[in-house]
């Protein structure tokens, strides 16, 4: 597939008062910044984690798609940002991947990236195809280059609260998750648990709570609406976008529609608990913060890889002087990246 040639990216249609523009500005003008910036970000370890633990879901599910008889695996990557998980995907030999994303300029950067990958790599790498398009409006199995394509999975991290405005946008996303999986197909993703927000949010005494890395706000407390309770997460230097709130048995419900069972559904803590008595898990957390296993002679280009992420959480940790593997992460960070929850459905044959 070395050769494949690439879609061309295409802009989605766009209306001055959709709140999806603001979602796709604010990414968009997100600045990939360089490494030493970003290593002094005071949420460096919880990407890392939270790289991590994206790792361990897609490497766990394309084992399972690979045992179950599937040797050609295909994947949607909705709401693929820049790319950040690219390499994750190479890893697992993937053999087919479509990036789409409402942030044309991400899409950009997520093919780019992919280039460069091939251009630079001895390894065999998927094809790709990459759509700039609102996934809660728009039906992606009309632009695939492909109009036949099914998938093994469909990976949909820390985007799905996005669609949560209205019920017809959180149906649409969900149709481009799971309309094309194969039958026995994952749909896997993170988002942020609504019950853990609600809880926060009634705990405190104002209409917001948070640390100096993160804070979340809402705009009234004690009723909850199932459609389009937004709320604002800032998270440090990266997300300060209106969000909704995912009533998760409500998902799990509409995910019904199309044959879609639940399999998994566990807090972040739970599953990094769970994750790291695995000691082939436990070592990847281990790589992902020992500057040894990873040398570091990447040029500019990798390293926006998560592999000189690694690399660097290393020297930092030894200079905060804080214990591996859990434990690099602040008391913050943690109050942060415990918000969210990890899901696996799947889908009915
Ligand atoms: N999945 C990537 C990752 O894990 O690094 C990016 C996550 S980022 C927090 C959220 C992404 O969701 C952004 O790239 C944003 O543009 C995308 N997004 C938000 N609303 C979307 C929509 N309606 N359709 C497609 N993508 C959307």
């Amino acid at each position: 597939h070395e050769e494949e040639e690439d879609k061309e990216v295409t802009t989605p249609k766009k209306s001055a008062t959709d709140h999806g523009v603001k979602v796709a500005s604010h990414y968009n003008r997100l600045q990939e910044v360089g490494l030493a910036a970003r290593s002094q970000s005071r949420i460096f370890f919880m990407r890392n984690f939270n790289n991590w633990l994206k790792s361990v879901l897609i490497g766990e599910i394309v084992d399972q798609v690979r045992g179950a008889g599937h040797q050609q695996v295909s994947v949607l990557d909705l709401g693929c940002g820049k790319g950040g998980d690219l390499l994750k995907w190479r890893k697992g030999g993937i053999d087919h991947l479509v990036c789409a994303d409402i942030a044309a300029v991400s899409v950009e950067q997520c093919q780019n990236r992919y280039e460069d990958m091939k251009r630079k790599g001895h390894f065999k790498i998927f094809s790709a195809q990459f759509i700039a398009a609102d996934c809660t409006k728009e039906f992606l199995s009309e632009k695939f280059d492909d109009p036949e394509l099914t998938f093994d999975i469909c990976s949909c991290q820390f985007v799905y609260h996005y669609s949560f405005e209205s019920e017809q946008k959180a149906d649409v996303m969900l149709r481009n998750a799971c309309e094309r999986l194969k039958p026995g197909g994952y749909f896997i993703g993170t988002t942020p648990d609504a019950f853990e927000l609600v809880k926060r949010l009634e705990a405190s005494d104002s209409l917001s709570f948070g640390n100096e890395v993160f804070k979340v706000s809402f705009q009234s407390k004690g009723s909850y609406p199932l459609f389009g309770c937004q709320y604002h997460f800032s998270l440090e230097d990266v997300v300060d976008v209106p969000e909704f709130l995912v009533y998760f048995p409500l998902l799990e419900h509409m995910a019904k529609r199309y044959n879609m069972r639940l399999v998994m559904k566990k807090r972040f803590s739970e599953f990094a608990e769970e994750k790291v008595k695995n000691e082939h898990h436990r070592s990847l957390m281990m790589k992902m913060t020992a500057l040894e296993s990873f040398p570091c002679e990447d040029g500019a280009r990798q390293a926006t890889d998560d592999r000189t992420e690694y690399c660097h959480a290393k020297e930092h940790c030894s200079r905060a002087g804080v214990k591996l593997p859990l434990g690099t992460l602040s008391r913050s960070e943690w109050e942060a990246t415990s918000i969210y929850l990890v899901f696996v459905f799947q889908k009915m044959s």
